[in-house]
């Protein structure tokens, strides 16, 4: 595993991707965000740029969207080399205080996510900006999305990441996910910051394009489910190619589990249309 990073400035906000690299040229990436004097996220602990970006850039507080290792991996690194307050929706600061027990897939790739004190968020939060913390759950029960007033840049954590779904997390909410969706395009934004795409340009109508497609696939699903076929023969059906992630992760991420949530929820899924 080789790991790198990068940094670019835009718009005022000091974009830093890291990258972890497999043997076979695979890779996956992550954000930090630094705007206002403060970060946005400290990411995965496995990726030393982070964590060298972290002490160069001195930030005076970090807000992190959510939970999940890839976002909140070094905060016991900025607990102990900052001494600085970290915030997180009020739901997960318990857990914060307990190291993840994280799949080994999970640890093999972003590392464990080691405890630290974090305290909790409130609606608003004031740097140069007042900025205001849009709890918005679905990939997590605890997500936030952070909107500066002034600028009308958005801080969209893990809400958007990709146009299409084709497999989910467990614990994942597909119904909750979309009201997400909906709900963050009431909100007049201008530029929107992703924590795996970066700067998403256009990003207004790849959400609409998102919320679209979540919503016919929902209908798919539900017509074959009321044809009487099981999530398997569903999965075959409007899922055929299995993604790489459901091998790595031993289906912690599956197919399967989409259109069984999908199942799960219609009565809400259908009731929010
Ligand atoms: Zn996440």
């Amino acid at each position: 595993m080789k790991t790198w990073g990068k940094q670019q400035t835009i718009d005022n906000v000091v974009c830093t991707k890291g990258f972890i690299e497999f043997g076979n040229k695979q890779h996956v990436s992550v954000y930090t965000f630094l705007t206002e004097g403060f970060s946005i996220d400290v990411g995965a602990n496995t990726i030393p740029f982070l964590q060298e970006t972290l002490l160069q850039q001195k930030p005076e507080a970090i807000i992190l969207t959510h939970h999940h290792e890839d976002h909140t991996g070094n905060g016991a690194f900025v607990e102990k080399h900052l001494h600085i307050p970290q915030y997180i929706h009020p739901l997960s600061v318990d857990d914060m205080r307990v190291t993840a027990n994280n799949p080994q897939y999970r640890r093999d790739v972003w590392g464990t996510r080691p405890a630290f004190h974090a305290e909790p968020l409130h609606e608003t939060f004031h740097a140069k900006s007042t900025w205001d913390v849009l709890h918005t759950p679905g990939h997590a029960f605890d997500h936030v999305a952070l909107f500066n007033r002034n600028t009308a840049q958005l801080f969209a954590g893990d809400l958007f990441v990709a146009p299409k779904i084709k497999i989910m997390l467990e614990g994942e909410s597909y119904s909750t996910l979309l009201h997400s969706l909906r709900f963050i395009q009431t909100i007049d934004y201008g530029t929107l910051f992703c924590s795996h795409a970066g700067l998403v340009d256009d990003a207004r109508s790849l959400i609409d394009q998102k919320i679209a497609y979540m919503e016919e696939f929902a209908d798919e699903v539900m017509t074959l489910h009321r044809q009487g076929k099981d999530a398997d023969e569903i999965v075959a059906q409007l899922l055929p190619y299995k993604a790489i992630m459901e091998a790595i992760s031993d289906g912690e991420w599956s197919r399967r589990y989409l259109v069984e949530t999908v199942i799960q929820e219609a009565p809400e899924l259908f009731a929010l249309v």
